[in-house]
């Protein structure tokens, strides 16, 4: 941020004080808040952008559109405009509680319909052992809004600070792969991200990802870089470093805000926090404490003397000790709440984490918690998001290379993100740049992420999380990230040419690629008799022990191990009659096609092929 005191020691009067066209009456002081960016100052002062640079110029500071500069700098500019302003009172939520009730309700700083600037929730990111656990600790060591209760005794998922009177909301488990899996369960609770990146080490593989996850969430991000207390360390090498990855720090003429810092000696901790307050200003995050709360779980578990707790992150409102809540598939009323010192509490405004007592059944992380009425609403909510989900989950499937066309035609998707892991780092960029060509007008091809080494669970997250499919090239899948891909319906597809790839995903684009196809195994039957129909016709009499037999389906013949026949079921009968399938525990009559030669003992694999992306 940009502050006059140094820049303009002069604090020069409006010597050239020509009111500007269009620009409001000088009796209405207009309202700024502790920091403003050129963007801002420029609507609220109803003159070109330009116009405020070039007023910043003549005062010794070079800005661009995005430059925020302190409330000074921007009073000084407005003098000089002609203009008179005052200091926005930024209402803290927990100020606006007591004021309610005083029914002092018209405060200085309070915006339209009840709405209140609320803490910014954080997330911290970035490659293992950067130091992010680390910083966590040294921001609530040296920042906890509670020191009342002895600093946290307990951990609830999420903690507060204070910085010059004002809170911010830290999410206590660090990783992007913790706030994308909260993203592809359609929670995104996190306003702001920083980038925790060790001095002495660099980008990594892990800071990259970080970046792209928090791109795809469109989530600010502050970078810190950390362990700078270290012999090793080259902040300048990690700022080239991050230019290179898309990410321009403020000192090198871009708008990422970066701050040197060390966890370990706790140094820079404080401008951090400040630099998260302004961005959390340009952010303009708001919320009505006045209305029934909503919130997000973010931590839940079964205690053995307390039944089921879970942490909520209250968004909206303001939730209160007594209140029914209806919580993903359950309900209840809030028994008691603490907050993350253990702090028995009352009310949870906005931004505020808070364990709850009161549910009989642990809910699950990224679940929506809902203040509600009574027991009524709350089973009538359940029931309503419950269909919801299903038509949901009916409606939207997952995007893949073969549906993609259908899905565009429907006018439901305009863009085909990719998630690219790649053998070797040389691939990523020919390979980003052939992909990206084949945007046609009515979708474009956008590379989500890009990285070397295999598929695992984080891809297949983010994938979820953005709609995207993922592509490998010349990786392997991780086991996990396979069967949560085929539990999701995320497509997975692999090359080892890349003109392969870049064929499939053009003929995907023109609804032109054939789908892959996967088999599906229906069921298992043991053939326990053998029989002669008609002349010369043998029938296996067998028992389905698994699944199905259905006609028309293929079928395998196994014995001892050894697939001795694949074909497909030609007769299926129960008794006399022909029959469309049986199922398990019940015996039949197969004929498989083009095969006589049964055994008593042999094993018939019934499958099918279904088509994949
Ligand atoms: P995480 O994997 O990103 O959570 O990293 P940790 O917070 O666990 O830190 C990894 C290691 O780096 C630990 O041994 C920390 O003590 C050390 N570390 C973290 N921050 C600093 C720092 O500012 N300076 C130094 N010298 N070491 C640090």
């Amino acid at each position: 941020m940009v502050s006059s005191e140094k820049q303009n020691p002069t604090n020069k009067p409006a010597a050239d004080k020509a009111p500007v066209a269009g620009a409001p009456a000088k009796t209405a002081p207009i309202e700024l808040p502790a920091a403003s960016s050129v963007r801002q100052l420029s609507e609220s002062f109803n003159v070109s952008p330009v116009e405020i640079i070039k007023r910043l110029m003549k005062s010794g500071i070079m800005a661009n559109i995005n430059q925020v500069v302190d409330y000074k700098t921007a009073a000084t500019i407005a003098t000089d405009l002609g203009l008179e302003t005052r200091l926005k009172h930024r209402v803290l939520a927990s100020e606006q509680h007591s004021e309610l009730k005083d029914h002092q309700k018209s405060q200085p700083g309070e915006l339209a319909g009840g709405l209140i600037h609320r803490p910014p929730v954080v997330t911290i990111m970035g490659h293992v052992d950067h130091g992010k656990t680390k910083l966590l600790d040294a921001i609530r060591q040296t920042n906890v809004v509670d020191t009342e209760a002895g600093g946290i005794t307990q951990h609830i998922g999420a903690y507060q600070v204070e910085v010059n009177g004002q809170k911010v909301t830290f999410l206590d488990t660090p990783g992007h792969e913790a706030f994308t899996a909260m993203r592809a369960r359609g929670a995104q609770v996190t306003d702001i991200t920083v980038l925790v990146v060790a001095a002495d080490d660099g980008v990594m593989p892990q800071t990259l990802e970080a970046i792209d996850h928090a791109k795809a969430a469109g989530v600010p991000i502050v970078v810190a870089i950390n362990k700078i207390d270290k012999a090793g360390a080259n902040p300048d090498r990690v700022k080239q470093q991050l230019a290179e990855a898309g990410l321009v720090v403020e000192d090198w003429g871009g708008d990422v805000i970066s701050v040197p810092v060390s966890a370990r000696e706790k140094t820079g901790i404080p401008q951090l926090l400040e630099n998260l307050m302004i961005l959390a200003e340009i952010e303009d995050l708001k919320a009505d404490p006045t209305k029934p709360a909503e919130g997000t779980v973010i931590e839940a578990k079964m205690d053995k003397t307390r039944g089921a707790l879970f942490t909520v992150l209250v968004s909206s409102g303001t939730l209160k000790e007594g209140e029914v809540i209806a919580v993903g598939e359950n309900w209840g009323r809030v028994k008691a709440m603490f907050n993350y010192a253990g702090k028995r509490i009352k009310k949870a405004p906005p931004s505020t984490p808070v364990e709850v007592l009161g549910l009989s059944v642990a809910p699950q992380v990224g679940d929506i918690m809902t203040v509600v009425e009574d027991e009524k609403a709350a089973q009538a909510l359940i029931a309503k998001k419950h269909e919801a989900l299903e038509k949901e989950a009916a409606a939207a499937k997952a995007v893949n290379l073969s549906n993609v066309y259908d899905q565009i035609n429907a006018g439901k998707v305009q863009e085909l993100g990719i998630i690219l892991k790649t053998d070797v780092q040389g691939s990523i960029e020919p390979i980003k740049n052939s992909l990206e060509k084949v945007s046609t007008d009515a979708v474009k091809v956008r590379i989500i992420h890009s990285g070397t080494g295999n598929i695992t669970e984080s891809d297949i997250m983010l994938a979820i999380a953005s709609k995207a499919v993922v592509i490998g090239f010349n990786v392997a899948t991780e086991l996990g990230a396979k069967k949560q891909a085929e539990r999701e319906g995320i497509s997975i597809r692999n090359y080892s040419i890349i003109y392969n790839m870049v064929e499939d995903v053009e003929k995907a684009l023109k609804g032109l690629l054939a789908p892959t196809l996967v088999e599906v195994i229906d069921g298992h039957a043991e053939i326990r008799a053998l029989f002669t129909a008609g002349k010369k016709e043998k029938i296996a009499g067998v028992m389905v022990t698994d699944g199905k037999a259905t006609r028309g389906a293929g079928v395998r013949v196994v014995r001892k191990g050894k697939i001795l026949k694949t074909s497909t079921v030609e007769s299926l009968r129960r008794f006399k009659d022909d029959v469309r399938e049986v199922n398990t525990g019940y015996e039949c009559g197969v004929g498989v096609e083009g095969f006589s030669d049964y055994q008593i003992g042999d094993i018939l694999e019934f499958f099918h092929n279904e088509k994949s992306g």
